[in-house]
């Protein structure tokens, strides 16, 4: 039996094998929410990933869903996926009301990796199987004031997804 070394992850680490211990997970740190949406606000979108049974996390967990194991690693996703799911949401937090109804899907990426996010589509025009291409946007170009709307989450890019 062979053991491969995992290095400890640091601050400046790009891509972070595990297992993971708890003093890893920094508050910049992929594996925290404001660490993925600084990630996405310099236009990443990262996953992570568990070494044991392959299940992606998105956004990034510590440990796995799927197995429990700590042996996790974070890696950029692509883009483009396809519609698995969707719904109408007719009132949606108060920062996207103003775009109600919204449609909100769960998109397979092509990595496999599932995330959950707004179409920029009425629902009418969405269906399983469609296409679809992840955007990453400033919150004031989609007319949300980050300062009144979002508090804490301010500095966070709004995703969204466009039918290719
Ligand atoms: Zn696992």
């Amino acid at each position: 039996m062979t053991e491969e070394s995992n290095s400890p992850m640091t601050d400046t680490d790009s891509t972070t094998t595990g297992p993971l211990v708890p003093e890893d997970i920094t508050a910049d740190s992929p594996f925290t929410l404001p660490g993925f949406f600084d990630a996405l606000a310099e236009d990443r979108l990262v996953a992570a990933r568990c070494t044991e049974c392959d299940q992606h996390m998105l956004p990034p967990r510590p440990a796995c869903y799927g197995c429990g194991s700590r042996a996790v690693t974070i890696e950029e996703q692509p883009r483009s996926g396809e519609v698995i799911s969707y719904t109408s949401v007719n009132r949606p937090p108060s920062a996207f009301a103003h775009l109600a109804p919204i449609t909100v899907a769960v998109v397979e990426l092509d990595s496999s990796a599932r995330l959950t996010g707004r179409v920029e589509t009425p629902l009418e025009e969405v269906s399983i199987g469609d296409r679809v291409e992840l955007q990453v946007r400033d919150p004031e170009t989609v007319g949300i004031d980050p300062e009144f709307d979002l508090s804490y989450e301010e500095d966070w890019p709004i995703h969204v997804f466009e039918l290719m």
